[in-house]
């Protein structure tokens, strides 16, 4: 058994270099953030370019967008794309040594639409009194400044992950109805998930944003750099701080049930400059 073991760990050991050349290789690669060109309504446009600039910028209505360097002068432009824009073709302007623009087409999406029934003290979410309506137009200046955010340099790399294994119970842009009233698309997902159960950071990031907001209840937003920020809200347990620098798979708090919700789960959403995007597009296909 020895003579056959010693030789298997000499093997192993050239494996392990082998390994460890492809992790190099993988962490070139992985340098950036893989997404798949999604051009729908609340989905990623991608748009590949090149150029000699080592620092090229590039916006979509004037809001600066996510850029990665692929390889060599091999660029790549993330555009999210609003739930409520209007399909068809749209430009993309790229500031290098001078101003270039793309084209890209955005595709229409029919998402389901979703009832939901508020009862009891959750009413006040439908009909909030003139304290709440106060409150609520405070707390929309905070959450909006925060999502205009536009850090750089990019803080994570490679696929974000899960922030909880539970199912998803809502899926993202249902056209959501309250007691029979319209209001806003689900610009998120949510999982399922018991009272307390960890939440993790998606990715490596920096706490932009943490506080108890009267339809998110506690709430945590992640910057990730360049306009792409991550969400998580209805929180019981807030376990961070404001501008704490945060790994992929860090504790970030815990599920709960704050603010606008009917049971403890997690509401996890990605902002891509400005816009709420579907996070099912930033994980690997395999945990969806
Ligand atoms: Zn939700």
């Amino acid at each position: 058994m020895m003579e056959k073991f010693i030789p298997g760990l000499g093997k192993l050991r050239k494996n392990s270099l082998h390994f460890s050349l492809l992790l190099l290789l993988n962490s070139i690669v992985l340098a950036s953030i893989p997404v798949t060109n999604n051009p729908i309504l609340g989905g990623i446009a991608v748009v590949d370019f090149t150029t000699q600039h080592p620092n090229p910028k590039a916006f979509y209505n004037k809001i600066p967008l996510y850029v990665q360097p692929i390889k060599d002068q091999h660029w790549q432009v993330l555009i999210g794309i609003p739930l409520q824009e209007k399909p068809g073709k749209k430009t993309l302007i790229v500031e290098d040594f001078s101003t270039q623009r793309f084209y890209f087409e955005v595709i229409d999406y029919n998402y389901d639409e979703q009832h939901i029934t508020l009862k009891n003290d959750k009413k006040k979410y439908l009909n909030p009194n003139l304290q709440h309506l106060d409150r609520i137009n405070k707390e929309r200046l905070i959450l909006s400044e925060a999502r205009k955010t536009f850090s750089k340099p990019a803080l994570s790399k490679g696929h974000f992950i899960r922030p909880v294994k539970g199912i998803t119970t809502s899926p993202f842009g249902l056209r959501r109805f309250y007691n029979g009233q319209a209001r806003r698309a689900h610009t998120g997902l949510d999982y399922a998930g018991d009272m307390n159960t960890p939440i993790l950071s998606a990715a490596d990031g920096k706490v932009l944003l943490t506080g108890h907001f009267f339809f998110n209840g506690k709430t945590v937003f992640i910057d990730h750099g360049q306009g792409l920020i991550s969400v998580y809200i209805h929180m019981n347990k807030i376990a961070v701080k404001q501008n704490q620098m945060i790994k992929q798979g860090e504790i970030i708090g815990t599920v709960g049930q704050t603010g606008r919700t009917t049971g403890a789960h997690l509401h996890w959403g990605v902002y891509l400059n400005q816009v709420s995007v579907n996070p099912n597009l930033l994980l690997k296909k395999n945990e969806i």
